[in-house]
């Protein structure tokens, strides 16, 4: 077995994944809402060919892959991903997960053991499914796996997403990766629930660490053994960009080059953020700020060519290629 990873068009050497941004979302919707409430600036055909353009753009930036981490929660639609896949030479990886900071859809407390309709966990269930054989018919597997909590910390329904996605890991090797509220420092809770249920540290991301400014926090998640998502840039509504560069190159000068990831957390269209107000409110925050803005400014930061390398390259790669194959 070579060491491949998932992607929309089928395994990958992960040596061929190249510059890649580890936290991104083609598109955010909301089943219902999409149904019953339709956002005036959504259309299918259009978004298709705009999310595909914009992946064709990040081609010719030197982007060869891009991990859509939008899971169940967030409107995933992997069929129409997959439109999109078939319109553009970057890699497209999908993933697994549920996203919710504090509960889960009533469907989830009446099915799983003890419950009133019992059976096995659904969850582990599907997750397991969509990282072995495919999600939801359509034979594209999943090669992450996404966990969150929020300012809620780890509810009852929090955990129960996050025991699920240890189970599915062990049984798989895909890495975890979470969201987490920075200034409510969950990610040490993170860290210790997973791995005390057997998911090595080296094996998780977490996520949206960018956000902080604490450097002891994130020095913390990354002695632990973790890596850091600095994978919110372009989001200057939360943290302006000249921060977030300015926390990276202090842990690049401390030797942390191989455990942080750089991403944006953009989408070619959420409903929750819809494309005009970002592009009033937050013009920098889509996946070409790394390419443009972030990583020349890095280099004149001080930061080396390798470092950058293993930003972008090298981290992504170790991380994406399932644990199991990686001895
Ligand atoms: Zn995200």
């Amino acid at each position: 077995m070579a060491a491949e990873v998932q992607t929309f068009r089928g395994p990958v050497s992960s040596s061929a994944l190249g510059t890649t941004l580890i936290h991104e979302h083609v598109f955010v919707g909301h089943p219902e809402l999409d149904l019953d409430l339709p956002h005036p600036e959504w259309n299918e055909d259009v978004a298709v060919e705009t999310a595909a353009a914009g992946l064709e753009r990040l081609w010719d930036l030197g982007v060869r892959t891009v991990v859509d981490l939008t899971v169940l929660g967030l409107g995933r639609d992997v069929s129409r991903v997959q439109r999109v896949a078939e319109r553009t030479r970057v890699h497209l990886v999908a993933s697994t997960g549920y996203y919710t900071a504090d509960s889960l859809p009533a469907f989830f407390q009446t099915h799983g053991p003890g419950r009133l309709v019992g059976g096995p966990d659904p969850l582990v269930e599907l997750f397991t499914r969509d990282i072995e054989v495919g999600i939801a018919g359509t034979g594209v597997r999943a090669a992450m796996l996404k966990v969150v909590t929020d300012r809620q910390g780890l509810t009852p329904d929090v955990q129960r997403v996050m025991e699920a996605a240890a189970v599915a890991h062990r049984r798989t090797g895909v890495p975890i990766t979470t969201h987490t509220q920075a200034c409510s420092r969950h990610g040490r809770d993170q860290l210790a629930f997973l791995t005390e249920r057997g998911v090595a540290a080296n094996r998780i991301v977490i996520g949206h660490c960018g956000d902080s400014e604490d450097v002891d926090y994130l020095r913390e998640l990354m002695d632990g053994g973790a890596s850091i998502g600095m994978d919110r840039f372009g989001m200057e509504h939360v943290l302006p960009d000249g921060k977030r560069i300015a926390t990276v190159l202090t842990l690049l000068a401390e030797g942390y080059a191989d455990r942080m990831v750089l991403s944006h957390d953009a989408a070619f269209f959420s409903r929750v953020t819809p494309p005009s107000w970002r592009a009033a409110h937050a013009p920098h925050w889509n996946m070409e700020n790394l390419s443009r803005r972030i990583l020349p400014a890095l280099l004149d930061g001080g930061a080396t060519q390798e470092q950058v390398r293993q930003l972008m390259v090298l981290n992504p790669a170790r991380l994406l290629l399932p644990a199991r194959l990686e001895e």
